[in-house]
């Protein structure tokens, strides 16, 4: 008898600690969900005036009106390339914040490996000239078209381009695309640049990260890319992968699958009534 009774207080202490566990996650949710709200509103409240702000310095430095002393001109270009940072620093907490509230739209297109290899060399080529620095791509035929969003590719190629030439002083920086199993494809972009060391491989992906304190300040940047890639590799259903060795180089791999996950095959209509 006492043992039942001793069963059943047993059974609703249990349940009341599971009611209380549920409230607490939610009430969890609900905050992450106000907070990434908060950030997305203010990241647009922030972009409106600062964009003002970069076409009037942009049209100081320009100095039409011949009015301005040169040291004049440098402080309105030092205005706009500061503002240029902000507003890549603002993009970037605004990506993030819309990847955890789940609001990031990926849309799936045929995407052919090899145009995309050509448009981002023709975009870094200046980049990597200025530096002195050879920048090629190497697409294998065998890569064939595949189902992804081709923005968010980009995007992510974008960030492992700009950090080789960044953190690459002389030598290669190589796109190499080639196919990965089950008709997917991978994109590597290798460097002949400071590299990475092993104990920090793992936490550049996180936010706000740099290797180097040092080196990072000079090379100036977010932190931000890296995690924001490797998001958006989650969403596009691929994957990022990092070999480096301090000293010699890195090589940073997206690989991306045949299909955009959770995406119909055929575009067939969902059902008939
Ligand atoms: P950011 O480049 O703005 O600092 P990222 O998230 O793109 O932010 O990179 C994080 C850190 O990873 C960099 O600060 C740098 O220390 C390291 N890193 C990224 N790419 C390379 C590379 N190709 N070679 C050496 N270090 C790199």
């Amino acid at each position: 008898e006492s043992q039942t009774q001793e069963l059943e207080e047993q059974r609703d202490a249990l349940a009341r600690s599971r009611r209380l566990l549920e409230d607490q996650s939610q009430a969890l949710a609900r905050e992450s969900r106000y907070k990434s709200e908060f950030v997305a509103n203010m990241s647009h409240e922030l972009r409106t005036p600062l964009n003002a702000l970069l076409i009037m310095s942009r049209l100081l430095a320009e100095n039409r009106a011949r009015t301005l002393t040169d040291e004049q001109v440098r402080w309105a270009q030092t205005i706009e390339s500061s503002g240029q940072d902000l507003l890549t620093l603002i993009n970037d907490i605004l990506d993030l914040s819309k990847i955890e509230a789940g609001k990031l739209d990926i849309a799936a297109e045929p995407v052919a490996p090899k145009a995309v290899a050509q448009k981002m060399l023709r975009g870094f080529e200046m980049q990597a000239r200025a530096k002195g620095l050879d920048l090629s791509t190497e697409v294998d035929p065998k890569a064939t078209e595949i189902m992804t969003d081709p923005g968010r590719l980009e995007q992510v190629l974008r960030n492992f381009l700009s950090n080789a030439i960044k953190f690459t002083e002389r030598g290669r920086v190589t796109l190499r695309v080639t196919p990965a199993p089950g008709g997917g494809v991978s994109f590597a972009v290798e460097d002949t640049g400071i590299g990475i060391d092993m104990a920090e491989q793992e936490a550049v992906f996180e936010a706000f990260r740099q290797a180097d304190g040092t080196i990072s300040r000079r090379f100036g940047g977010t932190g931000l890319g890296l995690s924001i890639s490797r998001e958006l590799a989650d969403l596009l259903g691929g994957r990022i992968t990092l070999k480096s060795e301090k000293g010699r180089g890195s090589t940073f791999a997206l690989t991306l699958p045949k299909q955009l996950p959770g995406q119909p095959v055929a575009s067939l209509p969902a059902a008939l009534p």
